[in-house]
C-alpha cells in the first residue's frame, strides 16, 4: 500500500510542486492538501491548482484524520499546528518551512521523542555536500581566510537570511569552533566597517525570480576561495522532500536531517 500523504502549504509554490511530482512519481497516494483557513482556493481540487489533471483531494484548512506522512512546506506561523497533529496522531513528518523560532525546533526536538522528524532548511542533493564540506574547507584553510556567505533568493523570500546561509554558517562554526551565532555579521555599512577577524559575513541579495543561490567565499592575502551552488528550479527542493517522505516512513522516531536521508553521514 502507498504511504498517506499531506502536504501543508499546499497552494503554496513549493506546495504546489510537491502536489505535482507527488502525483507524476506514484510512490504516495495523496490524502490531504492543506492550506490556511482564508485562502481563496480553498474547496477547489488541487490538482488544477498544481497544474496537474483533477486528483480528488480538495484544498482545506483542516487536517484529514490519519495519514503517515506529512510533508510541510508553508510559513512559521503554520509550524505549530503541524507539529502538534502530526505527534498526536503519529504522522511522520518532513519539515522543510523555514525561519523557525527557537521554540519552535525546540517543539520538533520534543515531537522526535514520538514520532520521525526530518528538518532541512534546503533539500537539494547539491546543498547537502556543501553542507557536509563547508566546515572542512574552514578548517583546512585555518583563521586566515576571512569568510563571507553570500545568498541570493526571490523578490517574495520573507526570512532573511536564508535559514541555508544560517545552516552554512551555523556548519562552519561548528567545525571551526566559532560561536554560533555571536560571530555572525549582517550586511556592512558606515565608516567604521572594517572586517573584525573571526567574524563571518552574511549578505543577502533579494530580487526578481530567483530560484536559490549560495556561495561560500574564503579569501585571504593572495586568494580567494568560492563555493557556490544554484538552485535552477524548486522541484530541485521538491524530489528532495519526497525523498526524505519516502525514506522517513518505517525510521524509528527522531530527528533526522537530509544527511541521514541521503546517507552522507
Ligand atoms: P509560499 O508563500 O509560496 O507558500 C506558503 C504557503 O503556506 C501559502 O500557500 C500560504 O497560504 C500557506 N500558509 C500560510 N499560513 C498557513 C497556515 N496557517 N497553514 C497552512 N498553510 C499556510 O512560500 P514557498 O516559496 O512555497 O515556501 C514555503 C516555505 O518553504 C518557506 O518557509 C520557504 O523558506 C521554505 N522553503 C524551504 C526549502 C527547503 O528545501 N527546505 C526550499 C524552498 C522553500
Amino acid at each position: 500500500m502507498k504511504p498517506a500523504l499531506i502536504v501543508n502549504g499546499a497552494a503554496g509554490r513549493m506546495g504546489k510542486r510537491i502536489v505535482a511530482l507527488a502525483c507524476e512519481n506514484g510512490q504516495f497516494e495523496v490524502v490531504g492538501t492543506t492550506d490556511y483557513t482564508e485562502h481563496p482556493d480553498l474547496g477547489k481540487d488541487v490538482g488544477p491548482l498544481a497544474g496537474i489533471e483533477p486528483i480528488g483531494v480538495k484544498l482545506s484548512a483542516d487536517f484529514p484524520e490519519s495519514a503517515a506522512v506529512m510533508i510541510d512546506f508553508s510559513l512559521p506561523q503554520a509550524a505549530d499546528a503541524s507539529i502538534d497533529y502530526c505527534a498526536k496522531n503519529g504522522v511522520a513528518l518532513v519539515m522543510g518551512t523555514t525561519g523557525l523560532s527557537d521554540g519552535q525546533l525546540a517543539k520538533l526536538k520534543d515531537a522526535s521523542g514520538k514520532i520521525a522528524i526530518v528538518q532541512a532548511t534546503n533539500m537539494s542533493l547539491g546543498m547537502n555536500l556543501l553542507f557536509a564540506t563547508v566546515g572542512t574547507v574552514a578548517k583546512a584553510l585555518g583563521e586566515n581566510y576571512d569568510i563571507e556567505i553570500v545568498e541570493a533568493h526571490h523578490r517574495f523570500k520573507k526570512d532573511a537570511p536564508s535559514g541555508t546561509a544560517l545552516s552554512l554558517a551555523e556548519a562552519v562554526c561548528e567545525e571551526t569552533g566559532r560561536d554560533y551565532p555571536g560571530s555572525l555579521t549582517h550586511g556592512r555599512e558606515g565608516k567604521e566597517a572594517t572586517r573584525q577577524p573571526g567574524t563571518i559575513g552574511m549578505h543577502a541579495i533579494r530580487g526578481g525570480d530567483i530560484v536559490g543561490e549560495h556561495s561560500v567565499i574564503y579569501s585571504t592575502l593572495g586568494e580567494t576561495v568560492t563555493i557556490s551552488h544554484s538552485a535552477h528550479t524548486r522541484d530541485t527542493f521538491a524530489r528532495g522532500a519526497l525523498r526524505a517522505a519516502e525514506w522517513i516512513t518505517g525510521q524509528e522516531p527522531g530527528l533526522y536531517d537530509m544527511q541521514d536521508v541521503l546517507g552522507l553521514k
